[in-house]
């Protein structure tokens, strides 16, 4: 066997948890990367922009990467490109769409520049190095995305990254399956699929079940209609789109990388909306409410998006009125169903009519179901599988769909990020384990933030802090005066009024009986103090001046 004949798998990001999806392959000296996503930050995560993986492994082989693939504009896919340039100047191939999205993002970052970006059509075919990649055209919810053949010195593997098989597409262009189906002739040694809905029976509906939907949304609606999606849906302002053609209204786009993303997409000519129903949003404001709808991001409830400030009243532009009528049109990320949960409540509140996935089908899913995934397996027929996309009961659930259309379960293997795999001679085998963990990126700063500063700041939202500022005579060693003493985000002032003459009190036996001296040691007194009268641990900092 020659070492050539050996392709590692390096798992950077995706596999365990959805988002931030990053995938390396390696032959002899050659390295390919599928995809450079985002993850957006959990609840817990406070102050947090968003995560991107952590590619280290990469950082001593910089000049080994022939290439990155981009599988299609989502940022769960896109999301990190800028970061991964900066250390890896690599060409980028993706198709027209994808190119665009992210040229787009860089110019907003000032790093297009430096990038060497290139376009590839579905059905086109790259060499890059030690890899043959074959662009093929996928369903997905977004236009022009491409699922992957890769022929290698160790076989011909199928990179299937996010994909439904939609008959009825919204852009009318169904998955490539004569492709598939010739890729699997040729011999499939090795499948990663998209795991996101394994625990979904049945199909994934087409598209085509949102244009109805809408069509009662928009015959019902007495004022403005607000839809609400993610800027990279392209396919449901599509859809929004005719829907306002056929009932007669003006649309406006509203936010940044709703409007940039919605010209790139035109101008390219993935978007089709007609000259004279798009409308500035100025003017939409000004039009009679039943004549307009508004298309804005923040359907996951997210504070900082629109749909975020209009349900909390602080957006800028316009606010929320009552006969408004607000579609969210997306499923709630996991983790996100609380904070969109309560933006439905507060928007309601205001007086608006709030329609969502669970009373309308006004989203659809642009991932496969179960059937779809076993129609992939009997197409493509691969000799190893190893699930990707997807937190690890969704993996686990894919391998077992994998196993139950007669794939040998030695033939398939569930990893989480990081743990590399390897596939020599026709088998796959588990490799070393590499850093696979997050990268916090919080406005310009990126990974300085550890999980310590992520706990101190949980920590502090959750039980808030208690200074206390101390002035001592250097010669005695008693306090000149009263404790000072300041709280947030712990006490209500009635309780405050309470509890703050006794914490006083305390402090001044403490420091005056000559118990305690050291900043720390009173911050343990006044900290195990609190726990007992209030049964809550806020952070405590003292500052001790002798004078
Ligand atoms: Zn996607
Ligand atoms: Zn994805």
């Amino acid at each position: 066997m020659s070492k050539q004949n050996k392709l590692r798998i390096i798992p950077l990001g995706g596999l365990g948890e959805v988002g931030k999806n990053m995938t390396a392959y390696e032959s002899g000296s050659d390295i390919l990367i599928v995809d450079t996503g985002i993850m957006f930050p959990e609840n817990d995560m406070l102050g947090i922009d968003y995560i991107i993986p952590d590619f280290d492994y990469l950082l001593d082989k910089v000049d080994r990467v022939v290439g990155i693939v981009i599988t299609h504009g989502h940022e769960d896919h896109i999301g990190a490109i800028q970061h991964v340039l900066n250390v890896i100047p690599a060409p980028v191939y993706a198709t027209p769409l994808t190119i665009g999205l992210i040229e787009a993002k860089l110019a907003r970052n000032n790093a297009l520049g430096r990038a060497s970006l290139n376009t590839v059509q579905a059905g086109q075919c790259v060499q890059l190095g030690a890899f043959q990649v074959e662009f093929f055209h996928i369903c997905h919810s977004i236009p022009d995305a491409v699922g992957l053949g890769i022929t290698t010195p160790a076989g011909l593997i199928i990179h299937m990254s996010d994909f439904k098989f939609d008959h009825t597409p919204v852009d009318g262009w169904p998955t490539d399956y004569a492709k598939l189906a010739e890729l699997s002739n040729r011999g499939v040694d090795l499948l990663l699929s998209d795991s996101t809905n394994s625990e979904r029976p049945g199909w994934t509906p087409s598209e085509m079940v949102i244009g109805p939907a809408l069509d009662i949304v928009f015959d019902s609606a007495p004022g403005r209609i607000i839809v609400a999606s993610f800027a990279s849906l392209i396919s449901r302002m599509q859809q929004v789109s005719d829907a306002s053609v056929r009932h007669n209204r003006k649309m406006a786009f509203v936010g940044t990388s709703m409007v940039d993303n919605a010209k790139i997409a035109r101008k390219l000519g993935y978007l089709k909306v007609p000259d004279d129903t798009l409308v500035p949003i100025e003017q939409a404001l000004t039009m009679d409410p039943k004549k307009v709808v508004l298309m804005c991001t923040g359907s996951q409830g997210e504070p900082s998006s629109i749909i975020g400030r209009l349900s909390a009243g602080t957006n800028r532009h316009f606010d929320l009125r009552t006969g408004d009528t607000v579609v969210l049109s997306s499923h709630p990320i996991p983790g996100n169903e609380e904070s969109v949960s309560r933006a439905i409540n507060r928007m309601l509140r205001r007086g608006a009519d709030v329609i969502y996935d669970a009373i309308a089908p006004i989203h659809v899913s642009g991932h496969a179901s179960q059937e779809e995934q076993k129609l992939l397996f009997n197409l493509v027929k691969p000799k190893n599988f190893i699930p990707i996309h997807g937190e690890l009961r969704q993996l686990k659930r894919h391998a077992y769909l994998a196993k139950q259309v007669g794939i040998p379960e030695e033939n398939i293997l569930v990893v989480e990020n990081g743990e590399v795999v390897e596939l020599v001679n026709g088998k796959l085998k588990k490799g070393e384990r590499i850093p696979g963990g997050y990268v916090f990126v919080d406005g310009q700063s990126i990974g300085d933030i550890d999980h310590g500063v992520m706990r101190e700041r949980e920590k502090l939202a959750r039980s808030g802090i208690f200074l206390i500022d101390l002035n001592v005579d250097k010669y005695s060693g008693r306090l000149l005066g009263e404790p000072e003493i300041l709280t947030r985000g712990f006490l209500s002032p009635d309780d405050a009024e309470e509890l703050l003459p006794e914490v006083r009190k305390r402090i001044m036996d403490i420091v005056n009986g000559g118990g305690l001296s050291a900043e720390k040691d009173i911050a343990g007194a006044v900290k195990s103090f609190l726990y007992n009268e209030t049964k809550r641990r806020p952070m405590v900092f003292v500052t001790l001046s002798k004078t």
